[in-house]
């Protein structure tokens, strides 16, 4: 990847060992930027059962959240989730899923900040996988039993191979990148995706002038810091704070990242 090629070379690694083991891949997506954060990757579990999980669905559009559920579910067994949702939805779903072993392993993968190890902690019932990846600490993985199938206690974690300004952009966004890698042309990409979505003016400098001087985001001399009011802005955006947004709109592109 464009961040952290050693990292992301062993969570490639470590997950392909993992797949191995597995027969039921449980693949989060972030229900705003669907296509984006399916990071073209699915064809690495041909061989598994898919189900999708369209989590933060709290912080995505309404009505687009019901037009990618029903597009999605034309390919794989899919719902909409959120923190709140009731565990038994996800235990039904995984549980509706044909597969040989009496006693089904599976994993839960997707990009990173999508929720995976919300998701993981959810069906096991209790707090115990750890949140957010660690790169340099090797420790064991765990596979927990839960009602009638076994889960891996680790999130796998995707990374986009064809990456895109705009999935970078839709990345931002959705706070699935590391703000301080981000460069001022995916900034002004993210922010006119926004713009476009959310209906508000086209202008960044504009627009992150007034928001740094309403949070008094001041420099010595009164000039607005703009560089603080960037991160601030994006941090909040990609939180909800300013609203519920999907920014991947054209339900057509799925069946192009399968
Ligand atoms: P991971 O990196 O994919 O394992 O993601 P985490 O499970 O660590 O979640 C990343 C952040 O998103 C955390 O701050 C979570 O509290 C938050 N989060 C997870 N699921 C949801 C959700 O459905 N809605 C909202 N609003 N936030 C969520």
């Amino acid at each position: 990847s464009i961040w952290y090629p050693g990292h992301v070379q062993k969570a490639k690694r470590q997950l392909k060992e993992n797949l191995k083991k597995v027969d039921i891949v449980v693949v989060v997506l972030d229900a705003r930027a669907p296509v984006a954060t399916t990071s073209f990757e699915l064809k690495i579990f041909k061989d598994k059962k898919v189900i999708i999980l369209l989590n933060k669905s709290d912080l995505a559009n309404e009505e687009l959240n019901k037009e990618w559920q029903k597009e999605i579910s034309k390919y794989f067994p899919v719902i909409l989730v959120n923190k709140n949702t009731d565990r038994r939805n996800i235990i039904r779903l995984i549980k509706s899923v044909p597969v040989k072993s009496p006693n089904p392993r599976i994993v839960v993968v997707g990009v990173p900040n999508v929720g995976k190890s919300t998701i993981i902690n959810k069906i096991i019932g209790r707090h115990k996988a750890k949140t957010g990846a660690q790169p340099g600490v090797t420790r064991g993985v765990q596979w927990i039993m839960v009602d009638g199938f076994t889960v891996l206690d680790s999130p796998g974690i995707l990374f986009s191979e064809v990456f895109s300004k705009d999935i970078a952009a839709k990345l931002l966004l959705i706070g699935s990148v590391p703000v301080e890698n981000v460069t001022d042309e995916i900034y002004n990409r993210a922010f006119a995706i926004y713009a476009e979505v959310a209906n508000v003016g086209e202008d960044m400098d504009i627009y992150l002038r007034n928001f740094g001087k309403q949070r008094g985001f001041l420099k010595k001399g009164g000039e607005v810091d703009i560089e603080r009011a960037k991160n601030l802005f994006f941090k909040e955006l990609s939180e909800g704070k300013f609203g519920r947004f999907t920014y991947d709109v054209d339900i057509s592109k799925f069946e192009e990242v399968l």
